[in-house]
């Protein structure tokens, strides 16, 4: 990897952080992102296994803590600084930039919606001193990629819960020290009557269900689990699911998953980039003919970045202000999130099609420092994740009865 791209944020940052936090834990990602991610890249996807270098690197860097409050100890960035340091990592390494994504946005939700609680605020202090990793689970057999819906359902006693699982899809669920589920409220709860729990690692068991020798995406090694856990009531997130998939899991999802797909493309391009600037020294005085592909795709490439930018850019106005926070439930929200993820996902592997267009042949080949192979493949799976075809048919049934379209 050659060029690490500047997603520039402009955005006013929240009132409860130093800036300097941020330039720091940026200025830590572009380090790991070149001297150790970029390094181990290509054989994290070779053998599917899990980025472990880059994870111990951004932990010593504490970046894992970057979503925690600063009032908690994290660097409290926002969603912007959030999507861009996704954005800069996925330029070395696609799977270690989704996992470093999901991570925050497991951490969005509890610091969002467990803010008020002792027992989560206690977690979150825990979290930036030990910098915990959490993964996520919401598909499951049955339901797969419905997120709003469960068939598991948490039991309560007294104090305490127990909980099992039989998810599709975990991703470094095996490597992570905490796990958010996605389940029914108690066994009477209807399907989409949900809550999210917090699984720690020591009180669960997870077997293996399925293998994870994917396209792409591999480092995330995301198998299916069939998880059984037990813990305190406490670590049930305050209030329904509905409100911290539709007030910060869906946002924080569509826009980092965005940024990281978008990091993606921009290292696609910049190696079509280098070999076109390649063939101009070849030629001294001539534009090679491949340059004006390069600037039809670079066109594509800011118009993915403008957004996702301005989702979370608009996602920063809103969301500190509680008495706003209505409007991240609005249809017209719902809506934009939805294309921002249908159209980042069509448009990340469109755009690695066409830097592959440019580089030819040395793009094509998997031992040349031009290759796309590992872009291409890690691209295809952004229109899957939470499939496009779901999510249109839920734009539908609103467009039905959404009338002020713009
Ligand atoms: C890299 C990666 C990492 C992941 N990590 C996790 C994770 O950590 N935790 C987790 O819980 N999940 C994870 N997932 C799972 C993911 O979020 C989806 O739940 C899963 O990919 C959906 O699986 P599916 O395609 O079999 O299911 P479905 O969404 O059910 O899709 C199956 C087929 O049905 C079609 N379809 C579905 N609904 C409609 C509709 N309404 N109209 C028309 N066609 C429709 C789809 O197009 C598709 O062809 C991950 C997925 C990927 C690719």
């Amino acid at each position: 990897m050659s060029i690490i791209f500047e997603a520039d944020v402009s955005v006013a940052p929240p009132q409860i952080r130093s800036p300097k936090n941020f330039e720091a834990l940026l200025a830590s990602v572009r380090q790991v992102s070149t001297e150790v991610a970029a390094s181990h890249a290509a054989d994290v996807d070779r053998q599917a296994r899990f980025p472990a270098e880059t994870l111990a690197a951004l932990r010593k860097a504490h970046v894992l803590s970057a979503a925690v409050p600063a009032t908690l100890g994290g660097a409290g960035c926002n969603l912007s600084e959030l999507a861009q340091l996704c954005s800069t990592l996925a330029q070395a390494c696609g799977s270690s930039a989704m996992v470093l994504a999901m991570h925050f946005i497991q951490v969005g939700c509890i610091a969002r919606h467990g803010q008020d609680d002792d027992f989560f605020k206690g977690y979150l202090r825990d979290h930036v001193k030990h910098q915990y990793l959490l993964g996520s689970m919401t598909s499951e057999v049955g339901t797969y990629g419905d997120t709003r819906s469960s068939i598991c359902s948490v039991e309560r006693t007294a104090d305490n819960f127990t909980l099992n699982k039989d998810a599709t899809t975990g991703s470094y669920c095996g490597f992570a020290d905490g796990i958010l589920v996605t389940t029914r409220r108690d066994h009477d709860a209807a399907a989409n009557d949900q809550v999210l729990v917090l699984v720690r690692r020591e009180d669960c068991t997870l077997k293996q269900t399925t293998s994870w020798d994917t396209l792409g995406m591999r480092g995330t090694c995301s198998p299916g689990f069939r998880m059984e856990s037990s813990g305190s009531i406490k670590q049930i997130i305050p209030g329904p699911y509905s409100d911290s998939s539709a007030r910060t899991m869906v946002p924080y999802s569509h826009i980092l998953w965005a940024s990281l797909w978008w990091g993606i493309a921009a290292d696609a391009v910049a190696k079509a980039a280098s070999f076109v600037r390649g063939q101009a020294r070849d030629k001294p005085g001539a534009i090679p003919p491949t340059a004006k592909r390069l600037a039809e795709v670079s066109m594509q490439l800011d118009a993915m970045k403008n957004n996702w930018q301005s989702a979370a850019q608009a996602f920063d106005a809103i969301a500190p202000d509680a008495t706003s926070q209505d409007q991240l439930s609005s249809m017209a929200w719902a809506l934009r999130m939805n294309n921002l993820k249908m159209s980042c996902s069509e448009a990340a592997p469109q755009i690695v099609h066409r830097a592959l267009q440019i580089v030819g042949i040395l793009g094509y080949k998997n031992d040349s420092p031009l290759s796309l192979g590992r872009h291409y493949r890690d691209a295809l799976s952004a229109s899957l994740m939470i499939s496009n075809d779901r999510i249109a048919a839920k734009s539908a049934s609103m467009l039905l009865v959404y009338k002020d379209v713009a």
